[in-house]
This record gives C-alpha cells, sequence and structure tokens, in this order.
C-alpha cells in the first residue's frame, strides 16, 4: 500500500490534476493499494475524478469521528465517508494526536466507528524525539498498540510514523525501521494470536531513500506526506513497490 496524505494542502484543481497524472504514470499493481487521502472538503470531488477516469487510485479519509450523528460541529461520520464510498481512514495520526488531544479512549471509539462502517483504517503510531533518544520505542509503542483487539486486525494497516521523522527531512534509518516492524509485528502476533498484519512507514519519505525502505521484507507500504504532493515523485515511488 502506497498512501498519500495530503494533510491540509492543494486545491480541488490540484486534486484532479494529481489524480489523472498518477493515474497515467503508476504501474498499478493489484496487490499494492495506491490512496489519496484528500482534505476533507474534497473528498466528494475526489471520488468524482476516480470514477470519472475508472481510475485504480482508491479515497482515504483524513478524518472519522466517533459520534454517530448530532450535535459535534465540523464532524464527519461513517455513514458521511461512505456517501462517497471512501475506502480507507488514517486514525492516530500525531498531528491529531498532538493538536486534537486524542488518547487511547478517543481513538478506540474512532475505530468502533470506522470498523462498524466497513472502512478499512490506517492506524498511525510512532515515538517522540525523547522516547527515540532513551532507547524507550517499544515500550511506548506497546502502550499505543494496546487499545487494538483481535477483531480489528481484520481491516487495520498498521503505519510506523516516528513523530521526529515526519515533514522534519529525517527518515529513520532502515535498520530501525526493520527492527521496529519486526516488533510491531510479533507483538501483535503473540499478544493478538494474529498471524500477519501489514506495516508500513511514514516519515520523510522521498524519491531518494524510498527504494532503500521497501526493499525490506517488513515494510509493506509507505505512507507519504509533503513528497507525495507531486504526482511525477508520488507515482515513481509507487512503481518502485
Ligand atoms: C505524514 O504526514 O504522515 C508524513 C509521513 O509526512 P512526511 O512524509 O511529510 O514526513
Amino acid at each position: 500500500m502506497i498512501v498519500s496524505n495530503w494533510k491540509m494542502n492543494g486545491t480541488k484543481a490540484d486534486i484532479e490534476l494529481w489524480i489523472n497524472e498518477v493515474s497515467n504514470k503508476i504501474e498499478y499493481k493489484t496487490e499494492v493499494n495506491c490512496v489519496i487521502c484528500p482534505p476533507s472538503c474534497y473528498l466528494d470531488s475526489t471520488r468524482s475524478f476516480i470514477t470519472k477516469i475508472n481510475s485504480p487510485v482508491q479515497l482515504g479519509s483524513q478524518e472519522i469521528d466517533s459520534t454517530h450523528q448530532g450535535a459535534l460541529t465540523g464532524g464527519i461520520n461513517g455513514q458521511m465517508l461512505n456517501d462517497f464510498s471512501t475506502e480507507f481512514v488514517l486514525i492516530g495520526h500525531s498531528e491529531q494526536r498532538h493538536y486534537l488531544n486524542e488518547d487511547g479512549v478517543s481513538l478506540r471509539a474512532k475505530l468502533d466507528s470506522a470498523i462498524d462502517s466497513g472502512i478499512s483504517v490506517i492506524f498511525c503510531i510512532g515515538e517522540p524525539s525523547e522516547v527515540y533518544s532513551n532507547g524507550d520505542t517499544k515500550n511506548f509503542l506497546t502502550n499505543q498498540l494496546d487499545i487494538l483487539n483481535s477483531e480489528d486486525l481484520a481491516n487495520i494497516t498498521i503505519a510506523y510514523e516516528p513523530i521526529w521523522a515526519i515533514g522534519t527531512g529525517l527518515s529513520a534509518k532502515t535498520t530501525y525501521i526493520e527492527d521496529t516492524h519486526g516488533f510491531i509485528k510479533n507483538h501483535l502476533k503473540k499478544r493478538l494470536k494474529n498471524k500477519k498484519v501489514s506495516v508500513v512507514y511514514g516519515g520523510s519519505v522521498k524519491l531518494d531513500n524510498a527504494e532503500e525502505i521497501l526493499s525490506s521484507d517488513s515494510v509493506d507500504g509507505l505512507l507519504i506526506g509533503g513528497a507525495s504532493l507531486d504526482s511525477e515523485t508520488f507515482s515513481k515511488i509507487y512503481n518502485l513497490s
């Protein structure tokens, strides 16, 4: 799975151009999902662009709220996302954990909301720099993974995104990514009797480091922010997978 997270960037026209260019440039493989997560206000038009040209690009939302309906100004629920046939949703991105004060309880409610709505989850975890420096990453990730249960795993991809690597230009070293992905997979296998969970990496992925990161057996794909906005770069990275 190669995912483009647009965060709060771009216009409707930028996204239309991106969908057209990426659809032409990628050598699409059914086993490698190609996903765009546009800003929420463009979910509807993005779905229309995808449908118009019968693009293999799949639609992901950056947001889902846990409340099913009612008095939540700005909220988006699973039923709304299903109106645009949204296939994926990002939950637990470090920017939302930080700015929206998301914790285990609120994230668990979002997971339930997505799973009840039949939307596949990309569940983001990752440690801040002080935890990384203290060598405490595995304990930190164990706590973040604690809210998952075995039923979730049929519908979840884990995105390992060290916070110190997001948008900083400092990607984690491949050996570190490999070790951490191996830990996540083994931990979930032991705790939830799960055979296989996909783990993708995110954090300053660029054209010049993508091939090396993807070459690791424990890396099942990439979640890309900044570098993914350029359709040429994103398509080249997709074609490396
Ligand atoms: C992200 O926002 O999930 C991300 C990985 O961003 P960047 O690629 O810009 O570091």
